[in-house]
């Protein structure tokens, strides 16, 4: 058996917690190199007593020597590093094979992109980088010969559904269409009327899956299906017309394939990542992930719907960047993080989450981004002028 050599990135979130407790199952598999998080260094610290990595990163030097000083009152010899630069040292390190990408939104890109630029195998569970940078980071995946596998439950279904050998293009391998499921988030059924007052903490509260706060507003809004159109058209190499979204309620099949006979496979589990996260870790090979067996006769029926564009503005707003290609994807997420911070600070409402994104995408015309210094160009000039429109609608 192969032991894997882990870095884990966003270790502190949901997803890095997540992937801790599948390792922490089977220390026979993965060793744990590298751990890092922003700003808790509580939970930091705690992952490294258990995890002993040869080096922990955080976002600031003073974070650093206070978690340097915590570990070395407990004799744990974890080498403390802090900032961006370090972030993409230990996602290229030669000693790691594995790099779990799962920092939240375009913070994760220049790091991701550096384990994919050594050749990694890159668990991608940070779908900002690819609709930020999609052909970019597709490029420097074949170049450097790095290897993808996708965490986001949804991806990871579609990966699992799909010909083993597929290499994406139109109707290769039989491949008609990819059906992305969506839960439809807490507003599915709200009155529309009242979702102008939503508050943060009801955004928050996903009906199956919990999640960091700011994909948890994406799922509420839909621009997190909307993300997960643009992370499918690079991943798989379809076409936006061959991927369509369609409401299922329950969370229990993650996504579907549908073939030229008229087959559709799909994949099916209980709404726990560690599922998708267990899938990556151990690919090919299928190993215990602590998720309970699905009971489909207690579940009873599933429940499948379109998606109601009113509703939902965003997710037609991330066709509309598909579409333009270009810049306009890395505009429309970078629109979306600054609404969604707003919003999370109480100062953006709801309903101009969408709008603010939409006039960003009007103010800016598409450019070409040839490579990750453009990227990062456009994402600071959306970011620029969101905050300027969203300023306009603060409460
Ligand atoms: P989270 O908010 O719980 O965790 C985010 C992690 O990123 C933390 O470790 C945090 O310290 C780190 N981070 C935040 N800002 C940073 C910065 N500027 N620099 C360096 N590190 C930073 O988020 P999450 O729910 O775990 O999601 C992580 C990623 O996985 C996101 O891209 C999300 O879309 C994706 N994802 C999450 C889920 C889920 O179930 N949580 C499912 C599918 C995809
Ligand atoms: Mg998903």
């Amino acid at each position: 058996m192969v032991r894997r050599k882990l870095t884990v990135l966003g270790a502190s979130g949901s997803i890095g917690a997540s992937t801790l407790d599948v390792v922490a199952r089977h220390p026979q598999r993965f060793e744990v190199v590298a751990l890092t998080a922003h700003s808790r260094i509580e939970v930091l610290a705690a992952q490294c007593r258990s995890h002993r990595p040869r080096y922990a990163v955080v976002g600031s030097s003073a974070d650093a020597q206070k978690l340097a000083a915590i570990l070395a009152g407990e004799g744990v010899a974890t080498e403390v590093l802090a900032g961006a630069q370090a972030l993409a040292e230990v996602a290229s390190l030669a000693e790691v094979d594995t790099v779990m990408a799962a920092i939240v939104g375009a913070a994760g890109l220049a790091p991701t992109l550096a384990a994919v630029r050594a050749g990694k195998r890159v668990l991608l569970a940070n779908k900002e980088a690819l609709v930020m940078a999609g052909s970019l980071f597709m490029t420097e995946v074949k170049t450097h010969g790095a290897t993808l596998l996708p965490v986001d439950s949804e991806h990871n279904a579609v990966f699992q559904s799909l010909p083993a050998d597929y290499q994406g293009g139109p109707a290769a391998r039989g491949v008609r269409r990819i059906l992305l499921t969506a839960s439809g988030g807490p507003f599915r059924e709200a009155a529309l009327a009242d979702l102008a007052a939503v508050t943060p903490d009801q955004a928050c509260a996903h009906p199956n899956w919990v999640m960091g706060r700011k994909i948890s507003v994406d799922s509420a809004t839909m621009m997190n299906k909307g993300l997960e159109v643009i992370e499918a058209h690079y991943l798989f190499g379809v076409e936006a017309a061959n991927i369509e979204v369609v409401v299922h309620p329950q969370s229990i099949v993650h996504s579907l394939v549908e073939y030229a006979d008229g087959s559709v496979l799909a994949q099916l589990s209980n709404p726990d990542m560690r599922t998708p996260i267990a899938y990556a870790l151990a690919y090919p090979e299928r190993i215990e992930a602590g998720v309970a067996a699905l009971d489909l006769c207690a579940i009873g029926k599933l429940d499948f719907q379109r998606p109601d564009s009113q509703r939902f503005p965003c997710l037609a707003l991330a066709y509309r960047a598909l579409a333009a290609a270009g810049s306009a994807a890395a505009v429309l997420n970078a629109a979306n993080e600054v609404a969604v911070a707003a919003f999370l600070d109480g100062q953006l409402p709801y309903l101009r989450i969408a709008d603010s994104i939409a006039a960003t995408l009007d103010a800016l015309p598409t450019a070409a981004t040839a490579d990750l210094e453009a990227v990062l160009a456009v994402d600071a000039e959306a970011r620029s002028v969101a905050g300027r429109i969203t300023r306009g609608w603060r409460r």
